[in-house]
């Protein structure tokens, strides 16, 4: 028994940056504006957050904007308007406090991810790929000049969960109805989740991509990603691929990370049907024009 029971999407912020980090090969001086999401999924016994946003603190304080963001020149980082900690508020929208969150998971630990992780304590355990914590905790400031910053996730009360996904590259469960799946190259552990509703629930469900694919295009056309670390963009092809025929296989919608069409749509889509699974939608009915 258990499993998921119902799934909300939350918009945590945005970000204006050349669409080429998205696409690789794409026009450089194409700008774009994506939303950062977050993924709240109600449990048994509470709720699992799925990536945590921004640090807040980082974009609202002009010095330290300068400091960390300032590095990432083209890449602006923007809070929805007029909210000063959009995660909290998110919670609060839905009657509900970061305490409600039994458990974090992080697809990576890139700022406009992992920023929201000072909300928790000890109690949380936060799954991340065992490879991911170990590169956002090497050398000092390699990872920074990534789009890494410590600030945000090397904090002794965090209750890291380390999930060695780097040998099998298969899917480990963390909680029943939510697996994560590694796919590297984005950052060296990213990984991507699958979330599968309870039949209780009406079943069926999700793969949130996050930053394995951004964008409709990348699955669409199978076009790589732009912005890698270590990695050649080529070698993404593989991974999309390989989510496109999870989704297909299991009959659940992909969602890619961060596009600007999709995620609204699905984000209304699902308010439509009290954040359970969209009976009938389809991943190729969500990618539609
Ligand atoms: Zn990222």
């Amino acid at each position: 028994m258990g499993g998921v029971k119902a799934v909300h999407l939350l918009t945590l912020g945005w970000e204006r940056l050349p669409k080429a980090w998205s696409i690789d090969g794409w026009d450089p001086s194409d700008i774009t504006v994506e939303p950062v999401p977050g993924v709240l999924v109600e449990v048994d016994g509470g709720f699992v957050l799925l990536d945590t946003g921004f640090n807040s603190a980082l974009i609202k304080d002009p010095a330290l904007y300068k400091r960390f963001h300032g590095n990432n020149e083209n890449i602006a980082a923007i809070l929805p308007d007029g909210i000063d900690e959009p995660l909290l508020e998110s919670l609060d929208i839905l009657g509900l406090s970061s305490d409600d969150v039994i458990a974090v998971v992080v697809s990576h630990l890139h700022n406009d991810h992992a920023g929201g992780l000072k909300h928790f304590t000890a109690g949380q355990p936060i799954y991340v790929q065992q490879l991911e914590l170990e590169y956002g905790m090497s050398e000092h400031p390699g990872p920074e000049r990534n789009g890494f910053f410590q600030i945000d996730y090397n904090d002794p009360s965090l209750n890291f969960v380390k999930v060695n996904g780097h040998e099998s590259e298969s899917e480990v469960s963390v909680v029943p109805g939510i697996s994560v799946i590694p796919t590297f190259g984005h950052t060296p552990g990213h990984q991507s989740v699958i979330v599968e509703f309870a039949e209780s629930s009406g079943g069926a469900g999700f793969v949130f991509a996050f930053d394995a694919g951004d964008l409709r295009e990348n699955f669409t056309n199978e076009w790589a990603i732009g912005g890698t670390i270590d990695c050649d963009p080529a070698l993404t092809i593989r991974h999309i691929r390989r989510l496109k025929a999870l989704a297909r296989e299991r009959g659940l919608i992909l969602v890619p990370g961060h596009d600007p069409v999709l995620w609204p749509r699905l984000t209304s889509a699902l308010d439509s049907v009290a954040n359970h699974f969209p009976v009938g939608l389809t991943t190729d009915a969500l990618f539609s024009d």
